[in-house]
C-alpha cells in the first residue's frame, strides 16, 4: 500500500492562534475557562480541553457574572459581545481574522444601504456571527436554488460575502447566479474564502486524481474538512470523513491501493499519524508527501492576551 499525504493540510492559523489563546489563558487566568461554542469544530480538540477543566457553552446565562469568557475562532455577533458586556465578563476574543474581515465587510456594505447576500450555511457558528453584524441587511444564501429566488429592495444596491470554508467551486457557481440576476452586484476586495480553505481543497483535488481512496481527518460538524471529502468523492473514488484511527474500518482498504490522506484546518496532526500508523501496521504502507503549496500564514495572539500581565498565582 501507498499513502500519499496532502500538504498541506490540517491546522490553518486561525486554528492555531484559537488553540494558543486558550492555552494561554489557562495559564493566565483562574479557572474556570468559559468558551462561547466549540474553539475549533474538531472533537478531539474540545474534548482535550474539557478534561483540563474548559467549559463550552453556547447560551451565556450559564455563565457567571465576572468570569472569563473566550470567543471561538468562528467569532460572534455584536448582541453576544453586548450581552458579555451587561455580566461583565472578561472576554478574550479568538476570532480568526479572516472571519472578522468578512464582518467588517458586511458592516460596511450594509452602512451604505445594501442589502447583503450572503454565501454560507445555516446554522453554522461563523454563519449565525456573521448575520448578527446586520440582520436587517443581510440574506443567506444557501444554494443556487435561493441564488434564482432571492428578492431585492433595490438590484443597484446589492452585495455578497461568503462564509470562510465554502466549496470554491460551489461558491463561484452560486456567485455567478447572483451577479447574471444582479449586474450591478458588488463583492469582496479579496476572497472570502480563506487561504486554508483554497489551499486544502486544491491539494485534496490533486490527491484524489492520484489515489484510490480518501480518509479525510475531521469532524463531522468541521465545514471545511466535509468540502474536502465532498471534492474527493466527486472524483469517483471512496472518501471518509474520519475524527481518527479509531473510526478506520479494515474492509474499506486492501494492500495495493495508494490511499490519500488529508485534515480538514482544525484537525491536529496527531490524528493523522494514528492514521498513517494504522495502514503502516496492517498493510505495510509506505509514505510519499505531495506538496502542493507552502502555508507561511501566522497570527498573533488577542489583544487582550498581548497586554494583560495578569496569571493565575502558583498552588
Ligand atoms: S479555516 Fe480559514 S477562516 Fe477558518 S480559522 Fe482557519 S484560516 Fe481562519
Amino acid at each position: 500500500m501507498r499513502i500519499l499525504l496532502a500538504s498541506p493540510r490540517g491546522f490553518c492559523a486561525g486554528v492555531n492562534m484559537a488553540i494558543e489563546t486558550l492555552e494561554e489563558a489557562l495559564r493566565r487566568f483562574p479557572p474556570p475557562i468559559y468558551v462561547y461554542h466549540e474553539i475549533v469544530h474538531n472533537r478531539w480538540v474540545v474534548s482535550h480541553f474539557t478534561d483540563r477543566g474548559v467549559v463550552f457553552v453556547d447560551d451565556l446565562n450559564v455563565v457567571p457574572a465576572e468570569a472569563t469568557l473566550l470567543y471561538s475562532a468562528h467569532g460572534v455577533s455584536p448582541e453576544i459581545r453586548r450581552r458579555a458586556e451587561e455580566l461583565r465578563l472578561r472576554t478574550v476574543d479568538a476570532t480568526c481574522p479572516l472571519v472578522t474581515k468578512v464582518h467588517r465587510e458586511v458592516r460596511r456594505f450594509s452602512d451604505q444601504g445594501f442589502t447583503v447576500l450572503l454565501v454560507g450555511h445555516a446554522g453554522h457558528d461563523e454563519i449565525v456571527g456573521t448575520m448578527g453584524e446586520a440582520p436587517h441587511a443581510i440574506r443567506l444564501i444557501e444554494n443556487e436554488e435561493q441564488a434564482e429566488a432571492v428578492t431585492v429592495a433595490d438590484p443597484q444596491r446589492v452585495a455578497y460575502s461568503t462564509q470562510t470554508t465554502l466549496s470554491v467551486d460551489d461558491a463561484e457557481r452560486i456567485v455567478s447566479r447572483l451577479r447574471r440576476r444582479f449586474p450591478a452586484l458588488q463583492g469582496p476586495a479579496r476572497d472570502d474564502i480563506c487561504y486554508a480553505t483554497q489551499n486544502r481543497q486544491e491539494a485534496v483535488r490533486a490527491l484524489a486524481a492520484e489515489t484510490d481512496l480518501v480518509l479525510v481527518v475531521g469532524s463531522q460538524n468541521s465545514s471545511n474538512s466535509r468540502r474536502l471529502a465532498e471534492i474527493a468523492g466527486a472524483a469517483g473514488i471512496p472518501a471518509y470523513l474520519v475524527d481518527g484511527p479509531e473510526e478506520l474500518h479494515e474492509e474499506w482498504f486492501h494492500p495495493d491501493q495508494t490511499v490519500g490522506i488529508t485534515a480538514g484546518a482544525s484537525a491536529p496532526e496527531s490524528l493523522v499519524q494514528g492514521c498513517v500508523n494504522y495502514l503502516r501496521e496492517r498493510f505495510q504502507a509506505v509514505v510519499e508527501e505531495r506538496v502542493l503549496r507552502q502555508e507561511n500564514v501566522h497570527f498573533a495572539l488577542p489583544i487582550e492576551l498581548r497586554t494583560s500581565r495578569e496569571t493565575v498565582p502558583e498552588a
